[in-house]
């Protein structure tokens, strides 16, 4: 079994890889560890290895580790799972990122939870982009009323999008699918001005980062490839 820092290694150079082919600049993908249902130890191996950026779904289980890895100061932690409104408070105030708001509700809450003397909470959109009926996300169409109703909040930087396309579809859809969450960023961008600099694309992960690359990922979101199967 390899290392979790040999893993950290292969992972950056398959991402370097897919960005060169692209045409892009190797720094401009960032590795999000997605550490759910991983013990502390291995976050503090990654940590290590200098990896900083760590993806957690479950709040109360992300709250523990942070309370286990605190004197890692410059730790910055994601969170990545779906959004219950009664979690909401804690999620606003002890992660750094959300990569999955996907309804007005949300949003208010984690504004107006968010402590004003933080930096404001870096947030995405997340996109249910294949329509899946078990999938969270909103649509394509929210968008824009999601992205002006963001505005007007003051503890919120809107960064982009993300979605979870559907990894069992043939591998030209899965790229469309992809493709279709990077045009609505750049539609995103051309309309009216945005709470946050809309830089962000959070899409791909341990199968398939080489092709969300290409079409513009800006954080793969990468568990097994990483800590190994869950
Ligand atoms: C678990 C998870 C991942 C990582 O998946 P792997 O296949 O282990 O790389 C990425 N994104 C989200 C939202 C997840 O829940």
């Amino acid at each position: 079994m390899s290392s979790i820092a040999d893993n950290i290694g292969t992972v950056t150079r398959r991402i370097q890889k897919a960005t060169l082919k692209a045409g892009r600049k190797p720094d401009s993908v960032h590795l999000l560890a997605v550490s759910k249902k991983r013990a502390a130890d291995d976050l503090r191996t990654a940590f290590a290895a200098g990896q900083r950026a760590f993806g957690e779904s479950y709040v109360q289980e992300a709250l523990d580790k942070m309370e286990t890895l605190a004197d890692l100061d410059t730790i910055e932690w994601h969170f990545i799972g779906p959004i219950q409104s009664n979690k909401t408070r804690q999620i606003a105030n002890a992660f750094d990122w959300v990569h999955s708001v996907d309804r007005l509700k949300i949003a208010q809450r984690l504004d107006e939870q968010r402590d004003s003397a933080l930096p404001p909470l870096n947030v995405c959109l997340q996109v249910n982009i294949n329509n899946e009926s078990t999938k969270s996300g909103c649509s394509l169409d929210d968008l824009t009323d999601l992205a002006d109703a963001i505005e007007e909040m003051p503890n919120l930087s809107l960064r982009g999008l993300m979605a979870i396309p559907d990894p069992d579809q043939p591998e030209a859809e899965l790229r469309s699918s992809f493709r279709k969450l990077a045009n609505a960023l750049k539609k995103l961008r051309q309309e009216a001005p945005a709470s946050g600099p809309l830089d962000t694309l959070s899409m791909g992960m341990s199968d398939d980062l080489e092709m969300a690359v290409e079409e513009g990922s800006t954080w793969v979101r990468v568990g097994t490839a990483l800590f190994g199967p869950r």
